[in-house]
């Protein structure tokens, strides 16, 4: 005898995660309820009696604080609530997969839809999305029920998640032409398809099919029905302790399947049996590797790829009820219509391969990994290393169950079978696609710098790129780290997945910008205008002052009406300034600026500010051979002649005064056009002061100052 195990029997990623949920929870209290057997498989409910206590009502439980399980069947929506007022704390196990079609049944509904669901009126599951379709939705279980439907403007069409596929697409079909608005959304869960599919192929494969299971489980029912119409003998049982093994040992080849709710150990029992009994012919395989999932290890011709693709079309066309045989033409079509929908949707369950990118739903997110359905028998293992180091920091604020997400296969299995995946070589390659797709827009990306390099800078755009230091600003840049956790806008210059090569420059956006700028200043200034400018450089001889895009020079002598030694003396390199345009040479690209021109000049107010005859203190700033400069205000100097310096003949002006010392001077006359003023020394002096001059300077004098004397004739200032 030849035993073959159809690929994904036993417990589904719902049933799992609801039994992971309640163990935990009761391994923490000692016991939990659960509100209906949390799995329909009586010897499995009876195991775990003592941990996991099934009530059929919530008046059953009148222990507080107690805890109680939601299976993964779901519940309406004011279960929880209910629970909740008595005092009840609620684990919700409802599956994704129901859990997506409760809120599709709510939506459409709220939608104006007449909703029609595909499913048994009395399962739990089916209460359930009545409840949150507020009951108004209409349960069908055939196409014959669909063809007695009214003709309706709008009507939508779901499913209890372990109906078979092709009923749904016939009930689809009648329904379509019984609305001028027509919805239909399968949600048949990817575990139920899986399952039902490759056991329709196993059946047809073997002569007798045992359906492990509990009696009243939905899903192994149908399984059931399905190896029936394979035309061959088949044995539903909850347990080992059913099987007749006299019977089975009279057939050469027979296929086992096991409902969603039914535990490893159960399977492994049955086998274990009928392996025993023919020890020497048997062979048995779990049926991973094979294509079909009947696990043949000798070949067989319905295990040829193309004869398996003609079976599986046959075998849809065979689903058709016998009660709808007008239908079956369009039966293969039908199925893979739903198969391609639900390809779309959770991706194909046959390409769980070694580098496969498919998608998944979260099933359970812990603190390391994520748990992901993708469809198989076993849920997938995402640990926080393949994810990318946001997302691992993150890992319950960014993922949820329910969530659909997009994973590359690493391993098929690790030791304990599962598939591994990584979320982050799929999201480095929809970033690999998306930057070489922005590469051919020459479109410009923005990032932020993360590190300095040897050579340049590398910044964060999704992926990591490097940006050479020539090409990061429009002038040298002297200290790179300066540019550390800055925010560029670049243009993508080199972007190579296969030798991980990004290389991208700031540069090219920044001389876009630069010459648009350049081009709207050129159009906007004017001579006499007044722009707001930054410093970029000084020289000895001024400041080149950027005044959008465009440097102007401000030479030294236009900067203030008073003298200035050095550029430096007044401005820095990026100083934000106001300037003035002197003038402009579009041709030779020049222009003059001046600072001065937005100040007063001071000699215009120095004769009403200083009338003749007023004494003032003013700065010595200089002293000649014929006397010495002072320092009124900035900008305004005047002169005190040699002979206005003291009551007595001076010959040297330092004898009196030197560079820095402040004096009281008498204003003897003001002339702002030539910008002169005379000031006296000697009238301002008090009436008592020396009218000679100290013994040891007197012999010193006369010769100097009657040179002095002819030279301040002569001296223009
Ligand atoms: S059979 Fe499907 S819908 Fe039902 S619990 Fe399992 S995974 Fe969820």
């Amino acid at each position: 005898m030849i035993i073959k195990t159809a690929g994904g029997s036993g417990f589904c990623m719902g049933v799992r995660r609801a039994m992971d949920l309640a163990l935990a929870a009761a391994q923490e209290r000692g016991h939990i309820y659960s509100f209906g057997p949390l799995i329909h498989n009586p010897q499995e409910i009876s195991r775990l009696a003592d941990k996991i206590v099934p009530v059929a009502d919530l008046d059953q439980i009148s222990e507080r604080p107690a805890v109680v399980i939601i299976r993964s069947h779901g519940v309406p929506p004011q279960f929880s609530e209910d629970a909740r007022q008595r005092g009840l704390t609620v684990i919700d196990g409802t599956c994704p997969f129901v859990k997506k079609a409760q809120e599709k049944a709510a939506e459409l509904v709220a939608a104006g839809y007449r909703l029609y669901i595909l499913g048994d009126a009395s399962h739990p599951e089916v209460i359930g999305l009545q409840g949150y379709a507020g009951g108004k939705a209409i349960i069908i279980t055939s196409p014959k029920e669909a063809a007695a439907a009214p003709q309706e403007e709008k009507i939508a069409l779901i499913a209890q998640t372990t109906q078979k596929v092709e009923t749904f697409s016939q009930i689809a079909e009648i329904l379509r032409h019984k609305a001028e608005d027509f919805i239909s959304c399968n949600t048949i869960c990817n575990h139920t398809r899986f399952n039902q599919e490759t056991t329709a192929q196993l059946a047809h494969c073997v002569d007798a099919m045992i359906v492990i299971g509990g009696y009243n489980s939905a899903n192994t029912k149908k399984l059931a029905q399905i190896s029936k119409e394979a035309n061959i003998d088949v044995y539903h049982v909850e347990s080992v302790a059913d099987l007749d093994l006299d019977i089975v040992r009279a057939y050469g080849k027979v296929g086992i399947t096991a409902g969603a709710s039914t535990p490893e150990h159960i399977i492994e029992e049955v086998v274990k049996r009928m392996t025993e009994l023919e020890k020497m012919e048997n062979v048995v395989d779990k049926g991973n590797e094979c294509t079909c999932g009947c696990g043949c290890e000798e070949k067989q011709e319905n295990c040829e790829p193309e004869a398996l693709d003609q079976a599986a079309e046959t075998q849809a066309a065979e689903y058709t009820a016998p009660e709808d045989a007008a239908n079956a033409e369009n039966a293969a079509e039908e199925d893979q219509a739903a198969m391609d929908d639900f390809t779309k949707e959770y991706g194909d369950m046959k390409e769980i391969r070694r580098g496969a990118r498919l998608k998944g739903v979260v099933v359970q997110v812990k603190d390391d990994e994520l748990l992901v359905d993708i469809g198989g028998k076993s849920e997938g293992v995402l640990s926080a290393s393949e994810l990318s180091a946001d997302d691992a920091k993150n890992i319950h604020d960014r993922f949820h169950v329910g969530d659909e997400i997009d994973v590359l296969v690493l391993r098929k299995e690790n030791q304990e079978g599962y598939p591994v995946l990584s979320k982050r070589r799929v999201d480095q390659d929809i970033a690999w696609d998306r930057l070489a797709q922005l590469k051919e827009e020459k479109a410009v990306v923005t990032g932020t710098v993360t590190d300095v390099v040897k050579g340049g800078v590398l910044v964060d755009v999704g992926l990591r790129g490097f940006v050479p230091a020539s090409l990061l600003s429009l002038g040298y840049v002297e200290d790179l780290s300066t540019y550390v956790g800055r925010q560029l806008e670049m243009k993508i210059i080199e972007c190579d997945k296969h030798s991980n090569k990004l290389v991208l420059s700031a540069k090219a956006v920044l001389r876009k910008a630069a010459a648009a700028q350049k081009e709207k200043t050129w159009a906007e200034i004017a001579e006499g205008q007044t722009r707001k400018g930054i410093v970029r450089r000084l020289t000895n001889f001024g400041a080149f002052v950027d005044i959008g895009g465009v440097d102007g020079l401000l030479h030294v002598s236009e900067m203030a009406w008073y003298r200035v030694n050095h550029p430096s003396d007044l401005l820095k390199e990026g100083d934000e300034i106001e300037v003035y345009i002197l003038s402009i040479d579009p041709e030779n690209e020049k222009i003059s600026l001046g600072l001065k021109q937005l100040c007063p000049n001071p000699w215009s107010l120095a004769a009403e500010k200083y009338p003749e005859d007023s004494i003032i203190d003013a700065k010595v700033m200089r002293t000649t051979n014929f006397g010495a400069f002072l320092e009124v205000e900035p900008g305004v100097e005047g002169l005190v002649h040699i002979s206005q310096m003291a009551n007595y003949r001076v010959g040297k002006a330092e004898d009196i005064v030197k560079p820095g010392d402040i004096v009281k001077v008498k204003v003897l006359s003001v002339d702002p056009e030539a910008k002169r003023m005379s000031l006296s020394i000697k009238a301002a002096l008090p009436e008592d002061a020396p009218t000679e001059p100290p013994v040891e300077a007197a012999a010193e004098t006369d010769a100097a100052a009657e040179a002095a004397a002819g030279e301040a004739e002569t001296t223009e200032e």
